[in-house]
């Protein structure tokens, strides 16, 4: 264990998974929300500064340090078990995306939460982009003809050395592709079923490395989804939906939106700091977050999906 915590008010709260997203959005953000008082990590690299730490949920749990809340940064595979123990313990939990391995383990932790009177809320950071929600209001009362997602970027820039992320379980490129599956099913008015799939697996690896989705939007709109963990240009995190009217893009992750090529929005990064501040307003009123549609999108392309190997991969 660490150094002690200091004091401030808000829920009490501790963090558990202190990698990359952890020290770059959720400890920044916690720094500025006075509805939470960081009193716990649990880090398996040594102690965080002015915090209690600990190297596992085990351990934090024996120390009977007050906690009100936990939020899981740890890659989705070992999620469920984690939540599950802070539930048990009697403590509301925020989930990172993808919320757990896959649908089941969701529910399963729904169930336990309402059980407990207990707030569980599955975070897509995506959908807090400035331009999200604008879209969707625009989207609301236009037929959408069709709809083309490019999802590309480096691994090797993205996701250093994490070995997780192509294993099973880590979901490969669909671990930032999710993203983009959180943002369709939150601005389409209509209904997204999987149509086909094609999956690239390094011989080496669990995971697909690139991957090519077909959807289909209220049984009509033809979406097309690429995805690509070795593209070394500028990333593109691209949502282009072409309707009886306009064409809306929804770039850089959602944080600007453009209609037939004029910018409309183009929104600072808000994003952890608005989930955190949903997660004070869940926990007061009593109530879940739960939201699966993403996950079992994914799971229907893994099940549906061609898969092909391709060269082994090395970080
Ligand atoms: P990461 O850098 O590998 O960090 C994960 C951390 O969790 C590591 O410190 C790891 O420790 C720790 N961990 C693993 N199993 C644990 C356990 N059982 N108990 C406690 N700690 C455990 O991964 P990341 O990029 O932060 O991603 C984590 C999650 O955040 C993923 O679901 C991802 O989709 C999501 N996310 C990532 C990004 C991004 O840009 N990276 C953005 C938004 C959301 P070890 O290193 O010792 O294994």
């Amino acid at each position: 264990m660490g150094s002690a915590g200091v004091g401030r008010a808000g829920k009490k709260l501790a963090l558990v998974g202190i990698g990359k997203i952890a020290r770059a959005q959720h400890l920044p953000a916690l720094a500025h929300e006075p509805a939470f008082e960081l009193v716990a990590a649990v880090n398996r690299d040594g102690p965080l500064a002015e915090v209690s730490t600990f190297d596992d949920m085990q351990s934090l749990l024996a120390s009977g340090i007050e906690v009100d809340a936990v939020s899981l940064c740890t890659p989705p595979a070992c999620r469920y078990e984690l939540a599950r123990m802070a539930l048990d313990a009697g403590w509301h939990v925020m989930l990172e995306k993808p919320p757990a391995a896959n649908v089941t383990e969701v529910r399963d932790l729904e169930i336990r939460a309402r059980q407990h009177k207990l707030t569980l809320f599955t975070t897509w950071h995506s959908r807090e982009a400035g331009g999200v929600e604008p879209a969707r209001a625009w989207l609301e009362d236009r037929h959408v003809e069709s709809v083309r997602v490019t999802w590309k970027e480096d691994i090797r820039v993205w996701h250093p050395g994490q070995q997780w992320i192509l294993q099973s379980g880590g979901m490969g490129v669909f671990d930032p592709g999710i993203n983009a599956l959180s943002i369709l099913t939150r601005i389409l008015p209509g209904k997204l079923t999987v149509e086909s799939a094609t999956l690239e697996i390094p011989s080496n690896c669990q995971s697909p490395i690139a991957a090519e989705l077909v959807l289909s939007h209220a049984g009509s709109a033809r979406v097309d989804a690429a995805f690509d963990f070795l593209y070394t240009g500028t990333p593109c995190w691209d949502i282009e939906v072409r309707t009886d009217r306009e064409t809306l893009l929804l770039a850089d992750g959602g944080h600007r939106m453009y209609i037939d090529g004029t910018p409309h929005i183009a929104s600072l990064d808000q994003e952890y700091a608005r989930l955190y501040r949903r997660f004070s307003e869940l926990i007061s009123s009593g109530a879940c977050e739960v939201d699966v549609r993403p996950l079992e999108l994914l799971e229907d392309a893994l099940m549906a999906g061609q898969r092909r190997q391709g060269a082994a991969f090395h970080f």
